[in-house]
């Protein structure tokens, strides 16, 4: 079964097609500059990629054309016709409350998922374009929503609900919805493989830590907490986002400098997080160099944003009365191992014991806990897309 994995932004579209059965990956790409100068890169299996500059792409229906055309090309195509792609599944960023889980796509779940766009404003109006295109071009082929909210639906009402008056929830809906679902889905299940237990005997900690990072309880595969909230500035700092803040800083700081909230909601998702903490950047690897040569702040922002790791390790193993195994994943967990053995250190009263050689490692699925560690620590590259075609291809069957 070949499922095309699509993730639309606004002027951006990645894809991928691959089968989840085999999990192989027959090709995958990205369209860029969507609406400006078309950018576009193909990488079928096995051969060279293909990138052409200046490709007209108006709308997105044009990009999803040049990634349908690449797969049939004769000569690089990795498929012989569009009826080899058996459904299409969609990276929905978010879907309120109405979806718990991911849907075969009718007019009625896009009129629902139309009704989340004033939650997640940047993201839901270029997924609905994404699939508008996907289903212009291939209007008989089954499409699937696959949310980045749902997997946080099975969350409590104390976990999700905000100490505001009760009316913003019930009129607003105003909650914690936390986000990267699917990535949580994904690593959790391979988490359980890798310790060879069912997931529903286990309680597990996903540290899901990129540019944009979230953690997530997740009790017998379900959700039971996340740092992100309504939005996804909350919890961890991350690159340029500040994570959680004392919401009083915007009065003063708006009072103060003549903000608007605009202003100050740009300085708190684009300024902030390691990189406005460090004065050098919101890469990981810049932050390692320069606190190598000496940078304080630079060593500040990596050890600022270990310690509020660790803090949420230790709320979590809290909140579910106990921890089998901690999952670092994503750009920053999969690849950095200072940050791993920071987030780690003083975790040992809790049985969580790193073993530093075993840490040592970028990418790949790894113990890197010490043989007797009562808590596991787990390396798992994440793979959103394989959970996206997992799920769709089940909803297609
Ligand atoms: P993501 O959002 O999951 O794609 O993660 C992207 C981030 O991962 C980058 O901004 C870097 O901070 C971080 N990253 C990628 N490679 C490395 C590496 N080798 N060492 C440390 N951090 C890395």
């Amino acid at each position: 079964m070949n499922i095309l994995v699509i993730n639309a932004g606004s002027s951006s579209l990645k894809y991928q097609l691959l089968n989840p059965e085999t999990q192989q990956v027959l090709a995958k790409g990205l369209c860029e500059r969507i609406g400006i100068d078309g950018k576009f890169t193909y990488k079928p299996e096995g051969k060279q990629a293909v990138k052409e500059a200046d490709v007209a792409m108006p709308t997105h229906n044009e990009a999803i054309k040049a990634v349908l055309d690449a797969l049939v090309d004769p000569a690089n195509g990795v498929i012989a016709s569009m009826k080899e792609i058996d459904a299409v599944g969609h990276r929905v960023v978010h879907g309120g409350e109405k979806f718990a889980r991911s849907v075969l796509i009718t007019d009625e779940v896009m009129a629902a998922i139309q009704e989340c766009n004033p939650l997640a404003p940047l993201h839901n109006p270029a997924n609905i374009i994404g699939i508008k295109a996907c289903q212009a071009l291939m209007p008989e082929t089954p499409m699937v929503a696959v949310f980045d909210t749902a997997f946080h639906q099975t969350m409590p009402p104390a976990a999700y609900m905000y100490a505001l008056p009760y009316e913003y929830y019930e009129k607003d809906k105003v909650r914690r919805y936390g986000f990267h679902g699917t990535s949580h889905k994904y690593v959790t299940q391979r988490a359980a493989a890798m310790l060879g237990k069912p997931i529903e005997e286990l309680k597990l900690i996903s540290c899901h830590l990129g540019n944009g990072s979230s953690i997530a309880a997740v009790d017998g595969g379900k959700s039971v907490d996340t740092s992100m909230g309504f939005t996804p500035l909350a919890g961890l700092p991350m690159g340029t986002r500040c994570g959680d803040i004392d919401a009083g800083i915007l009065q003063y700081l708006m009072n103060k400098y003549g903000m608007d909230i605009d202003k100050m909601l740009n300085v708190l998702n684009k300024k902030s997080g390691v990189e406005g903490l460090s004065c050098v950047s919101s890469d990981f690897r810049d932050l390692e160099n320069a606190a190598g040569e000496g940078n304080q702040k630079a060593a500040l922002a990596q050890e600022k944003f270990a310690y509020e790791v660790r803090k949420y390790v230790g709320a979590y193993a809290a909140a579910m009365g106990g921890v089998d195994a901690v999952i670092f994943t994503a750009g920053v967990g999969e690849n950095d191992k200072i940050i791993r053995s920071l987030a780690c250190k003083g975790l040992e009263y809790m049985g969580l014991k790193l073993d530093e050689a075993a840490n040592d490692v970028r990418g790949k699925e790894a113990v890197i806990s010490a043989a007797d560690s009562k808590v596991k620590v787990l390396l798992i590259p994440t793979n959103e897309e394989l959970m996206i075609a997992i799920d769709t291809a089940a909803l297609a069957k």
